[in-house]
């Protein structure tokens, strides 16, 4: 059974539709992350879990408990759920001791070992308990969020792009911190974000969110390779979305005749494959190669040079002008120079969009 179990939430502002009908189920001891685009409804959607928003219908429940239903609702202090709000929101007149301390009872003669232990937690240094959130780093002031939410021992952690304001190194850093940190409390995590890679890599369950509804639900995995649509495929990573025509699990498309993940199919479809699937070899070191592979030929229009990864742009030989040129990632020690002719071939299969 589920731990927290939200059914059918809907929520309004005034006339602005923010939650159109919410249905989640999230495991204990999982992490979930909610992605999308901003105003769909993700930071509205974690308020009404933590209580601090009633919803207008539906139903949200934890470890059995009814905690919203026909606009009664369990208050926030009673629910023993950790916040951990999108700025993290520290009291900027308290000392960090009396921010992580916030919740717990002023004449508490544990009170002062439970802030240290909480400091513990989040990997932060004693020594900064004195200092006030102005006199911290990013990092450090989201830790000191974390701590204060720690602090109530929550049975479910929510958090609001906590991440979103550490650059990209300490950002990575921080997050597998935080996931193993609640991972071995065996705190049940959701988790917001607008990032792609966060939700995939933070993740066992990943909920894409457009317009207050939910488009999809599932491993990361699964979205990424079985997106639903290619909005979902899109938002999840970089996408080649092509037209094909489908016979016995191989699409006939630019590509050439591709292997699909859909074999009862037959037809006009729409198929996907990420960039990293689409290999290029230089026309001279593919001679002698038997084109067994699903393979077709271009010209490198524009290398983008990243270092580890570089993007190159490959007009397609035979592709009529409507067709937008291929995306191919390469690693960057050897790339083609602009003009080149390559053979690109697809590793794996291509995806079929549902529907037509
Ligand atoms: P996200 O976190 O995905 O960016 P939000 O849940 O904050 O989205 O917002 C969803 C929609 O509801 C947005 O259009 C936003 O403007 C609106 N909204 C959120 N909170 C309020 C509020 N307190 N009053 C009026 N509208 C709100
Ligand atoms: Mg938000």
């Amino acid at each position: 059974m589920s731990f927290l179990e939200i059914k059918s939430v809907t929520k309004h502002y005034g006339a602005m539709r923010a939650l159109g009908g919410v249905s989640l189920n999230v495991p204990a001891g999982s992490r979930t992350a909610i992605v999308g685009p901003s105003g769909s409804g993700k930071t509205t959607l974690l308020r009404i879990i933590a209580g601090f928003e009633v919803p207008d219908t539906g139903r949200v429940a934890m470890a059995g408990q009814v905690l919203a239903e026909g606009g009664n609702a369990v208050p926030a202090h009673r629910r023993g759920i950790g916040f951990v709000p999108q700025d993290g929101a520290l009291f900027p007149h308290l000392n960090v001791a009396d921010n992580v301390g916030f919740g717990l009872a002023r004449n508490d003669p544990g009170r002062q070992q439970r802030i240290e232990e909480l400091m513990d937690m989040v990997s932060l240094d004693r020594l900064m308990l004195t200092r006030r959130p102005h006199e911290l780093s990013g990092g450090q002031q989201q830790r000191v969020a974390l701590a204060r939410a720690l602090a109530q021992r929550p049975k479910l952690m929510l958090l609001d792009e906590p991440f979103s304001a550490l650059d990209t190194g300490l950002r990575a850093a921080t997050r597998k911190a935080v996931a193993q940190l609640l991972t071995s409390a065996g705190i049940t995590a959701i988790l917001v974000t607008h990032d792609q890679a966060e939700a995939l890599s933070f993740a066992d369950q990943v909920a894409v969110m457009r317009a207050g509804l939910l488009a999809q639900v599932g491993p990361p995995s699964e979205l990424y390779l079985r997106p639903v649509d290619a909005s979902t495929a899109g938002f999840l990573g970089e996408a080649v979305v092509l037209p094909a025509q489908l016979d016995g699990g191989w699409a006939e498309c630019v590509l050439g005749r591709v292997p699909v993940n859909d074999k009862l199919r037959s037809g006009e479809a729409s198929i996907m494959v990420r960039p990293e699937q689409l290999e290029w070899q230089d026309v001279a070191a593919a001679q002698g190669v038997v084109d067994a592979d699903p393979c077709c030929y271009g010209t490198v229009t524009d290398v983008d040079y990243g270092g580890p990864i570089c993007g190159l742009t490959v007009h397609l030989k035979g592709a009529d002008v409507d067709t937008a040129p291929l995306l191919v990632r390469s690693h960057g020690i050897e790339v083609p120079a602009v003009g080149a002719t390559v053979r690109i071939s697809v590793r794996g299969q291509a995806h079929v969009f549902a529907g037509a």
